[in-house]
């Protein structure tokens, strides 16, 4: 079958961006350009990419990009899908982000906390389940002083030696990171969101700013931890120049892990009224960013899951390599709500398991019960 013009146009930026894992703005430019048109022309769903996953279908220059990144991901990754079992133990947080269900002038938001022991019994479950990685992750909660944060690492540490620990409690001093990491933490997650001023300036009240937040994100990476970060794709106010200088920061920093997720807005928050981030726009995304970091953790996210039924399959078809899980208790899932409708807040994590055993076997992949550390990335044990 000859390819179309502008497949042959993608083959062609594809080829050099898996080979020089870099493009010039103007060429990344015209590759997202090109994959959107594709996306709702009239070759739009003419290839299927995975015979198991019927919706598994996209154009033949999304196809090209996809084939790539998978291509890619196998080369660091083999077939294996890293699971982390994620822990929500806070919702309470002194910010104001204005994307976010939990925000602290969201009076709506039901709040909760889990006190040591509940943290320590989802790791219990967590452990028995098979997972290797705890994710503790909450607003920003000043409840939770330091010396307690290295109280829970630290009990983690001494009963799952075998574990990796992952913190995602936002912006801290360079003490309590070094502090967190002296417990035992080994993985810091911070998501930018966006590394352009002016949009972080419009996404995120006064107090807050991106030089603070790369501050944050250099000082973890100086610490040894693992370190990820992230963006939003559709964010409002999002353009693809915004998009192009995540991607420049992101290659320059240097991140172990990036989340990526679609804007999904919240019924409380400013920005209610948006338009959520499209499923199409982060495939193409994530399949960038795998070619360009190659060695990359790149979570398929639970937000993908929850603009489309199989948004995490394709996601991994698309080049991800890594699931979350929630293993916090049920009865306060339903309340981490940074963005509605999200999916999995009823089911036990013995059943969370089991489906994404299926899900990911669906996809063409495996799951691999191992601490799943970045590919390269030396573990001093
Ligand atoms: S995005 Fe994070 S820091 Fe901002 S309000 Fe929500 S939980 Fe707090």
């Amino acid at each position: 079958m000859r390819m179309s013009a502008n497949a042959m146009k993608i083959q062609t930026l594809i080829d050099r961006l898996e080979r020089e894992r870099t493009l010039s703005d103007a060429e990344l430019e015209e590759l997202f350009a090109i994959l959107a048109q594709a996306h709702k022309g009239p070759g739009a769903g003419k290839v299927q990419i995975c015979a198991d996953i019927p919706q598994a279908v996209c154009s033949e220059e999304e196809a090209i990009l996809y084939a790539a990144a998978r291509r890619v991901r196998e080369q660091y990754y083999g077939k294996d899908v890293y699971l982390r079992g994620l822990i929500e133990f806070t919702n309470y947080c002194r910010n104001d982000c204005r994307y976010c269900g939990i925000r602290r002038s969201n009076k709506k938001a039901e709040r909760y906390r889990l006190t040591k022991d509940q943290i320590l019994d989802c790791c219990r479950q967590g452990y028995n389940l098979g997972f290797r990685t705890f994710v503790l992750q909450g607003g920003e909660d000043l409840s939770y002083t330091d010396a307690a944060i290295c109280d829970i690492v630290s009990s983690i540490r001494a009963l799952y030696p075998d574990c990796a620990i992952t913190l995602s409690i936002g912006e801290k001093s360079r003490e309590s990171y070094k502090a967190y990491k002296d417990a035992g933490a080994d993985r810091y997650l911070l998501r930018q969101e966006t590394s352009s001023p002016a949009h972080y300036r419009y996404l995120h009240p006064e107090e807050l700013t991106i030089e603070n937040r790369k501050r944050c994100l250099s000082d973890l990476k100086e610490l040894g931890y693992q370190v990820g970060c992230g963006i939003m794709v559709g964010s409002p106010g999002q353009t693809l120049a915004n998009v192009i200088e995540d991607l420049r920061y992101m290659q320059d920093f240097g991140p172990h892990m990036i989340g990526v997720g679609p804007f999904i807005p919240h019924k409380d928050t400013p920005f209610k009224d948006e338009a959520p981030g499209t499923l199409t726009d982060t495939l193409h995304l994530l399949a960038v960013i795998r070619l360009m970091i190659p060695g990359v953790l790149l979570p398929a996210t639970t937000a993908l899951g929850t603009i489309h039924p199989v948004g995490r399959e394709l996601g991994l078809l698309a080049g991800a390599n890594v699931i979350m899980p929630n293993l916090s208790p049920v009865n306060v899932r339903g309340k981490y709500l940074l963005y509605d409708g999200k999916i999995c807040t009823g089911d036990e994590a013995a059943s969370c398991r089991h489906c994404m055993d299926l899900r990911i076997a669906r996809a063409g992949y495996k799951t691999a019960m191992v601490r799943g550390d970045c590919a390269g990335f030396a573990v001093n044990d």
